[in-house]
């Protein structure tokens, strides 16, 4: 009985441990299992639905671009980015530099003509001024060039900036914003579109400007071309050389071209749109400078004719003019603009007593050309020459059909000459 008794317990007890601890722990085993089934599922139901996610990201792309022609795909391109005139056109002062040596070669050596000829040649190839040393509100070479990388209307979206530092922002408002095109090109269609008030019609409020170097300091400005007259003369930079304010010229030229094409190439009749720069140098140091930048009466007649009669009031030797067979009368030309400003200029701050040299170079708009003064501003820089016999005043115009190309003097090169 108790030897039964002890087998039954010694069979019992393993059946019962293996029943009741063994079986937990294959249940657990089992879970575990289970569970690393599912993970592993769960992992390859994932990994499934990236790639499939790839895979349609993949497909849609390909869809994207097979549906896009190579000109709406460049389109799209060119909408991200400035359009691709980042070529920054050379500043020649050959033909100016040319000019003054031919000018000076037919002057007896040591007369007062001869000098002043002499210094606008150094002043031509002197190097420009450092950039640090321009006022932040001035006009500076490199930001001009800037101008270049980025829409064909960015010099006018520089002029507006300036005018809203200057306080001028009203005038950008009425006069410069209008002519800034939607779209980025000169060249798009549809930039003919745009509005030509600003440039011709004589309905546009006007603008009251204080200019010291004017008999009345007020000029009004009542066009497109007064606006940047009234800009630039705050932010033309003083004393500078000669170079440097012939670059700003180029640059201004070319870049106000490119704006304005869609306006000057449509109505090349209405707006013969010139530039003119007049600089005032001491000869003793021609850094001891000042420079105008004015243009000629463009508009529609009304316009024109308000615009010159205000000329004639701001410079009376205008009216001593005598017509000499030109369609024009006097007071249209650009360099009637800057030469409203000869007497002040000459006078303060520089001194009345002391010899001065007054150099003027005009450019058309369109092609960058210069055709010289006319007959007309020939007689008014004779006039303003008899009044004030200290001030030689001197055009730096290349006589047309002479010119010698073969000398070019460069922005590059730091004014250096260059045999091409
Ligand atoms: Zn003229």
């Amino acid at each position: 009985m108790a030897i039964g008794t002890v087998i039954a317990i010694a069979v019992l007890v393993p059946f019962l441990f293996y029943y009741l601890v063994g079986s937990e722990w294959e249940r657990e085993r089992d879970r575990q299992q289970q569970e690393e089934r599912r993970r592993r599922s769960d992992e390859l139901q994932r990994e499934t639905r990236r790639a499939q996610r790839r895979e349609s990201i993949e497909r849609s792309r390909a869809a994207v671009d097979t549906s896009r022609s190579p000109a709406t795909q460049n389109q799209h391109l060119r909408s991200l980015l400035p359009p691709s005139t980042n070529r920054i056109p050379r500043v020649e002062l050959g033909s100016y530099l040319q000019n003054a040596r031919e000018q000076q070669s037919q002057r007896r050596v040591g007369s007062r003509l001869w000098r002043d000829w002499q210094i606008l040649i150094d002043g031509l190839k002197s190097p420009r001024n450092p950039a640090t040393a321009v006022h932040a509100i001035h006009l500076d070479i490199p930001t001009l060039e800037s101008c270049y990388n980025f829409y064909d209307n960015s010099v006018i979206r520089l002029l507006i900036s300036k005018a809203n530092s200057l306080g001028l922002g009203e005038i950008a408002v009425v006069y410069l914003q209008p002519l800034m095109y939607p779209r980025m090109s000169a060249k798009d269609a549809n930039a003919r579109l745009g509005d030509y008030s600003p440039l011709a019609s004589e309905s546009l409020t006007h603008f009251y400007v204080k200019m010291e170097t004017l008999s009345d300091k007020i000029y009004k400005v009542r066009s497109f071309f007064g606006a940047v007259h009234a800009i630039l003369y705050y932010c033309l930079p003083p004393n500078r050389n000669l170079q440097e304010y012939i670059e700003i010229l180029t640059h201004l030229t070319n870049l106000l071209e490119r704006a304005l094409r869609p306006y000057l190439s449509e109505r090349t009749q209405l707006f013969r749109a010139k530039i003119s720069l007049l600089v005032i140098l001491s000869p003793i140091d021609s850094r001891d400078s000042r420079a105008i930048i004015g243009f000629n009466a463009v508009g529609d007649k009304e316009l024109k004719s308000i615009i010159i009669q205000e000329r004639l009031a701001h410079l009376s030797e205008l009216r001593d003019v005598q017509l000499s067979g030109l369609t024009w009368s006097a007071g249209n030309c650009a360099e009637d603009e800057t030469f409203s400003h000869f007497h002040k200029l000459c006078s303060s701050p520089m001194g009345q007593s002391r010899e001065l040299i007054a150099a003027s170079l005009t450019l058309n708009i369109l092609d960058g050309e210069s055709n010289g003064p006319c007959k007309q501003c020939v007689q008014l820089m004779k006039i303003l020459r008899d009044q004030l016999r200290t001030v030689t005043i001197l055009s730096l115009a290349p006589v047309r059909g002479n010119r010698v190309e073969q000398l070019m003097v460069t922005a590059e090169n730091g004014g250096q000459e260059m045999a091409n």
